[in-house]
């Protein structure tokens, strides 16, 4: 029998074992092509439906509106830290930015070459364990666009609703929500993710595009780097990463069979709840999150020492988990629960922790 450790990875993260077996199934013959879908050409038939069908099952998932373009790009979610604001600073060259962790503040570093950027809100005085109020943020209504990170890995917390910028259009990062419940795309100018958390391999990053801001991009841009690019020529300007979007085409299908991203939802709040009752429920574990602004991916905490954390980590090794040590940013513990974590492996961490707290505490 196949051996499958328990992945608490926060990415690339664990895929739903269904897609990887049909991965497995289709991997040297392609439904009877004679060839892999690594092996394709990018301008054959057999790859032009795979293409069309992870574009179509994105689009049919997250409800995305026809005046929005559905682009598979290269270069991970921190090539959109850069690529937003050279396509999208226009016209005023400002934006502001909500900081509300690391990968939040690397954006904002890269839209300060581009332009006047700036920090529009912040949680970074109380260590990123919260996201700021409306009521804290100070908006530009003249700013091109409004940054945030819908989901931050790093810290453990999450926007439980979009800022409202009025007619400021906002971008997020989802790199590690999308797909994780419901949104209303078109109170979005932009969405970006990196795959590799929610949607399937790293290797392709997915942009959701309001097709009148690109208007904005400049001629000047280099080709690869511009959104008009990718838009005019679906996503196939140069050699696609074939592979990730055909898994991007699976994870999709996946969930389509699992109800969609409402049942995604009611299934992420049931398990991030089981984990944060434990913190709740005892002093023990310390959740880092402040509770309003708690993720659902990323469940993050600390035990009363570094030395109980270094043996909780071997508790949960012994048990035939992984990857459940905090970013090296921050230490700590981090259980990541993305979509394709099956509720039974985080009964079977909330079981571990109970008993090393009973044990230890
Ligand atoms: N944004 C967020 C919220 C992330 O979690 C990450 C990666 N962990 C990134 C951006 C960077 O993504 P990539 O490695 O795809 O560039």
């Amino acid at each position: 029998m196949t051996h499958r450790i328990i992945n608490f990875s926060a990415g690339p993260a664990v895929l739903p074992l269904e897609i990887l077996e049909e991965a497995q199934r289709e991997l040297v013959d392609y439904q009877g092509a004679g060839l892999s879908v690594m092996e394709m050409s990018h301008r054959s038939p057999q790859y032009d439906a795979i293409h069309a069908n992870a574009m179509a099952s994105v689009r049919a998932l997250m409800g995305i509106p026809d005046n929005y373009a559905v682009l598979f790009l290269q270069g991970g979610a921190s090539l959109q830290f850069s690529m937003v604001p050279m396509n999208l600073m226009f016209p005023a060259r400002k934006a502001d930015y909500i900081t509300t962790g690391a990968w939040s503040k690397k954006a904002l570093q890269e839209a300060c070459r581009e332009g006047a950027a700036r920090t529009a809100g912040s949680s970074e005085a109380t260590g990123f364990d919260r996201i700021p109020a409306a009521t804290e943020l100070d908006l530009d209504g003249e700013a091109d666009f409004l940054h945030f990170t819908s989901n931050n890995t790093i810290f453990g917390t999450q926007w439980q609703a979009e800022p409202d910028a009025g007619k400021v259009p906002i971008i997020a990062d989802m790199s590690s929500d999308i797909l994780s419940r419901p949104i209303n795309v078109s109170r979005y100018g932009v969405i970006y993710a990196g795959a590799q958390k929610n949607l399937g391999p790293a290797g392709v990053t997915l942009v959701i595009l309001r097709k009148d801001l690109l208007e904005r991009v400049p001629a000047s841009l280099p080709t690869m780097l511009s959104y008009r690019t990718h838009a005019d020529k679906n996503s196939m300007y140069n050699t696609p990463p074939c592979w990730a979007i055909y898994m991007v085409g699976l994870a999709c299908q996946w969930l389509e069979r699992q109800g969609g991203l409402a049942t995604m939802a009611k299934r992420n709040a049931q398990k991030a709840a089981k984990l944060y009752q434990v913190f709740d429920s005892g002093e023990f574990y310390r959740g880092t999150a402040q509770p309003a602004s708690r993720s659902q991916m990323n469940v993050t905490f600390r035990l009363p020492s570094e030395e109980l954390e270094a043996r909780f980590l071997e508790a949960t090794k012994e048990a035939g988990m992984t990857n459940l040590k905090g970013h090296r940013s921050v230490g700590g513990i981090r259980a990541s629960i993305y979509n394709a974590m099956p509720p039974e492996n985080v009964d079977t961490l909330v079981e571990l922790m109970r008993e090393f707290e009973r044990v230890n505490g």
